[in-house]
């Protein structure tokens, strides 16, 4: 059997461990890039005795030479705390790291993937939100680091694909949730189920009103490989998410009611550029992959508890 060569950058963290397992499912030779910043051994610690997979500590923003036919490059801190530790760096990993993903692209004539986001929305005026929005970010706040660092990464894979005629992917992520999200992620859904299960006040920032709509790993997973395996013509950039739209208050509610806990909701002020709303509009997914979400947040959230307790009782 001929293996496809996959390169995935991010690899160890929640997304892309995910990803890799689901590769070598499919009959891939999968080669696995982290820094370790935010992603985890124990994430990819059942796949390193598979022969087909391969782990190499890198940090992005340095060239990289490999032989691959596939690049998913999902390297990049996606939790607001985390990308806000070192703003420089994240523009740095989202730029530098996707001009060398693409240079890597282009020596070896690979397809190239990109993990981009619904932040390139901003705060959004148009809801829900479709692919031909341009979005509302403020460039100078503390979520620039990410949003503008995601949004040049956008900039560079088209020209990239009408300059140098390369096979791009971009997918814009909204909120994704699952098992090994890193409990200290700092992301609401984590957040919420890690501060029930300890019997700690769930914390809200502001009165709790915002939007989220939240995707199941396994089927934003799956939107990936699909997005990956159509045809060329289908670049994206293509909307990727569940578009069940769930107020915070709403969230710390259901989470305190799967865990049986008795935490108080505290409210905490909302930091700065936090969208009020977000709610995807996969229209072109559905239409262009044949993709939609599969597992309503009801089932998925009963996975993460499963996951956390046990995480936790280690
Ligand atoms: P994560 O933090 O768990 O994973 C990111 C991984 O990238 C980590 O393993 C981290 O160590 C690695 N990394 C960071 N900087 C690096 C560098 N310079 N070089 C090499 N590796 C580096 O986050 P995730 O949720 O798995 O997100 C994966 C990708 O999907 C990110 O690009 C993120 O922006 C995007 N995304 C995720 C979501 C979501 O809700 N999960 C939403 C939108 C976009
Ligand atoms: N949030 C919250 N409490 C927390 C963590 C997050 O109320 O402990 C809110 C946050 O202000 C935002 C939403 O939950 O409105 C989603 O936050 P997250 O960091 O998961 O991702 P974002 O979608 O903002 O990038």
């Amino acid at each position: 059997m001929i293996r496809r060569k996959v390169l995935v950058t991010g690899g160890a963290g929640f997304l892309g461990s995910h990803l890799c397992e689901r590769l070598l499912d499919d009959g891939c030779d999968v080669i696995c890039v982290d820094n370790f910043f935010t992603g985890r051994k124990e994430n990819i610690a059942h796949l390193i005795d598979n022969p087909y997979f391969e782990m190499l500590r890198h940090d992005v923003t340095f060239s990289l030479y490999l032989e691959v036919e596939e690049i998913y490059n999902l390297a990049c801190p996606a939790s607001p705390v985390h990308y806000q530790f070192d703003p420089v760096q994240t523009t740095k990993t989202s730029v530098h790291g996707a001009i060398n993903m693409l240079g890597l692209a282009r020596r070896t004539k690979a397809k190239i993937f990109q993990a981009s986001t619904s932040e390139v929305y901003g705060d959004p005026e148009i809801h829900p939100q479709t692919e031909d929005y341009r979005g509302n970010v403020n460039p100078i706040g503390p979520r620039a680091c990410y949003d503008e660092g995601k949004r040049c990464a956008e900039t560079l894979f088209f020209d990239y694909h009408r300059q140098h005629g390369l096979n791009i992917r971009v997918a814009r992520i909204f909120n994704t949730y699952g098992p090994r999200m890193h409990p200290n992620d700092g992301r609401v859904v984590s957040n919420f189920i890690v501060q029930a299960l300890k019997g700690e006040p769930i914390t809200i920032y502001g009165d709790g009103s915002q939007t989220r709509s939240f995707c199941y790993v396994d089927d934003m997973v799956s939107a990936f490989m699909k997005l990956m395996a159509a045809p060329d013509a289908v670049t994206g950039p293509i909307n990727l998410g569940n578009p069940g739209e769930f107020q915070i208050r709403e969230l710390a509610e259901k989470v305190i009611e799967k865990t049986g806990g008795g935490s108080k909701l505290i409210f905490r002020p909302l930091p700065e550029d936090d969208p009020r709303q977000r709610q995807p509009n996969i229209a072109q997914a559905r239409d262009k992959l044949g993709w939609e979400p599969t597992v309503p947040l009801d089932e998925g959230l009963d996975r993460t508890i499963a996951y956390f307790r046990r995480l936790l009782a280690d």
